[in-house]
C-alpha cells in the first residue's frame, strides 16, 4: 500500500452534511457520484493528494444506512491506493485479513475491495486501484 487514497465519512444528510464541510473545508466538492450497487450518493473532496469522500445512503438496505444506524454518523472506512488489487488482496488474505465480497466497480473510476473490521483492529479498511490505468 502506498498511500490513503481517500477517507470516506458516513452521513446522514448530505444537504446539511456538505453545508458542514463546505465551511469546514473552505471549498465544495469536485465530484459527486452515485454508487448504485451500493446504494450510495458519494461527495469528493480533493485534499491535497488525498481525499475525503462523503457517503450517503440512497436505500433502507444500504451499508452506509446500516452503519449510521448501528454506529453514529463519522468515519465510516480509510481507503488505501494499491498498484495491482488482485495481488495484494491475495497477499493479504494469506496473512489472515478477511475481504468482505468480491472486487468490485466502486465510484471514482476505481476498482476497490474491503478488508472486514474484525480482522483489522476495528478499520474498515478499503484497497483501491484506478479502474482504467493509463
Ligand atoms: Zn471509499
Amino acid at each position: 500500500m502506498k498511500k490513503i487514497e481517500h477517507i470516506g465519512i458516513a452521513v446522514a444528510n448530505a444537504e446539511s452534511s456538505i453545508k458542514l464541510f463546505n465551511a469546514l473545508f473552505n471549498k465544495e466538492p469536485y465530484k459527486i457520484e452515485k454508487v448504485a450497487s451500493e446504494g450510495v450518493n458519494t461527495y469528493f473532496y480533493e485534499m491535497g493528494e488525498t481525499k475525503v469522500e462523503l457517503l450517503e445512503a440512497t436505500k433502507p438496505d444500504s451499508p452506509i444506512a446500516k452503519f449510521i444506524s448501528k454506529q453514529r454518523e463519522g468515519i465510516h472506512h480509510i481507503a488505501f491506493h494499491v498498484d495491482n488489487i488482485h495481488d495484494e488482496l491475495d497477499r493479504l488474505t494469506k496473512e489472515g485479513f478477511q475481504q468482505i465480497g468480491e472486487i468490485k466497480p466502486g465510484a471514482d473510476d476505481k476498482l476497490i475491495c474491503f478488508l472486514h473490521p474484525k480482522s483489522t483492529n476495528g478499520v474498515l479498511v478499503e484497497l483501491c486501484q484506478e479502474a482504467s490505468p493509463e
